[in-house]
């Protein structure tokens, strides 16, 4: 008999059935015993009544013993229904368990673990209700984001993750031995995604970016994933938030239709996007935060700092019915060399932050494409032009005017799902004492 996914079983009512499940949860009383069996689709309840030799093949299962089970598909009685969940119409009376793998839990699952606890057992912890949701949600995300750049024309490609130096002379970056030279690991696609501009007009990257900040934060990694996505032939980076925007509205809307039951699991609150997203320049917000909002020390600074953040967040949420707010024109002095300087507004650039729920999720903007211009911004960074000869031939042989963005997929996942630390929306967080298990100090 071939295998039933445990999501069909409704369909299934007065058959025989065989489905390839862990136990989730057991429960043996007197002559009969109780399951949850769990596979990737869903949850059933399974019983064993009145089959001796049945229940002694079954006596040892314990949560997480991966098993076979077959059995008949029949009706819960009316009382025992749980409309609220996939199956809860239906239970398997189980005629014959395979055992195809034992297994030994250090704890029960969906306990409310602490982080290092949840971190030091991640294999096992991922499997948790809360962590297959959260992890499910991210995957959706990454294809809101793919689907929706797909759709507008944009073409994939795989940036190199062994970069030649600290490319955008920024971001602390690691080093790495390469045979008999030294190299580093990626901060960001950047350089190789403008590129591709040049190749394919509009382009996108989803993969990881290494930074070595030393600080431990609620918001940082040392390794996240990095969602970027770079266009030409814009007008300025109006049309690359235009683009985000869109891009997040896919995004939201691949969500409700394909992970609505992990958001409502996970009590997400419904994510606000308006047809006008709330912008801004610095300057701007800066007299907000601090004649509006009750900020201090914000006017006349290259930044926002975090509480600034989240000040501007919730006024755009309850002021103008938008989770998502975008900041422009930081200053010349705190972008990379690539940020284009707005010609009438000089000393600023057009460039913007994307700020959700709270946090800065994306950085983006308009780029040098002027060959000169762009030397000239390295030049003002204090970077050597010699060292970017390989990026820089991309310049020389037809540049059209571009602009993109990065987006931290653990950042989106945090906020969408309101989690505390964005270790807990990370697989496998590294963080300055762990690489899986604690390093030694
Ligand atoms: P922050 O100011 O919050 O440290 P950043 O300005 O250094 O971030 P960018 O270099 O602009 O970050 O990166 C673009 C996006 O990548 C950020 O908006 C964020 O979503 C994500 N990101 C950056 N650094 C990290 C990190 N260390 N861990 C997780 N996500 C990050
Ligand atoms: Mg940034």
């Amino acid at each position: 008999m071939r295998r039933t996914m445990i999501k069909n079983l409704s369909e299934k009512k007065g058959q025989e059935v065989k489905i390839k499940c862990w136990v989730d949860t057991v429960r043996f009383q007197g002559k009969m015993a109780f399951f949850d069996f769990r596979d990737v689709s869903g949850k059933v309840q399974g019983i064993i009544f009145g089959k001796p030799e049945v229940l002694e093949s079954a006596k040892d299962l314990r949560n997480e013993w991966v098993v076979e089970v077959s059995g008949v598909i029949n009706q819960r009685p009316e009382k025992n229904i749980n409309k609220d969940i996939v199956n809860g119409d239906v239970e398997i009376e189980i005629t014959n368990i395979e055992i195809l793998n034992k297994a030994e839990i250090p704890f029960e699952l969906n306990e409310d673990l602490n982080l290092d606890v949840s971190l030091d057992n991640r294999p096992y912890v991922l499997k948790s209700d809360k962590n297959r949701a959260i992890f499910k949600v991210q995957a959706e995300i990454v294809k809101g984001f793919r689907n929706t750049l797909n759709s507008f024309g944009f073409t994939e490609f795989q940036a190199p993750k062994i970069v030649g130096g600290d490319a955008e002379g920024g971001a602390e970056v690691y080093n790495v031995e390469y045979f008999k030279n030294s190299a580093s690991l990626a901060t960001s696609p950047q350089l190789y995604k403008q590129i591709m501009v040049g190749v394919f007009e509009r382009v996108f990257a989803v993969g990881n970016v290494f930074r070595a900040e030393k600080h431990s934060t609620s918001r940082h990694l040392n390794e996240y994933s990095s969602l970027d996505f770079e266009m030409g032939f814009i007008k300025d980076h109006a049309d690359v938030m235009d683009m985000f925007a869109d891009v997040m509205r896919g995004i939201k809307k691949n969500l409700e239709e394909n992970a609505k039951a992990e958001l409502d699991f996970l009590k997400a609150e419904e994510i606000l996007i308006p047809d006008e997203i709330p912008t801004m320049k610095l300057s701007e917000a800066q007299v907000l935060l601090e004649e509006k909002l009750g900020a201090e020390n914000a006017i006349g600074e290259p930044d926002l700092e975090p509480e600034h953040e989240r000040m501007l967040c919730d006024y755009a949420k309850k002021e103008l019915n938008s989770d998502l707010i975008f900041i422009t024109h930081y200053p010349v002095s705190k972008r990379p060399f690539y940020t284009y300087e707005d010609e009438n507004d000089k000393g600023f650039t057009k460039s913007f932050d994307a700020l959700f729920k709270g946090v800065e999720i994306v950085s983006g903007g308009q780029r040098r494409h002027d060959y000169d211009d762009l030397v000239e911004g390295m030049k003002m960074k204090g970077l050597n032009p010699d060292d970017f000869k390989f990026y820089l031939q991309a310049f020389k042989t037809g540049m059209p005017p571009h602009g993109g963005i990065g987006l931290g997929l653990e950042r989106i996942t945090q906020k969408i799902l309101g989690l505390k630390n964005v270790k807990e929306a990370a697989l496998f967080p590294r963080e300055i004492n762990r690489i899986d298990t604690l390093l030694n100090e």
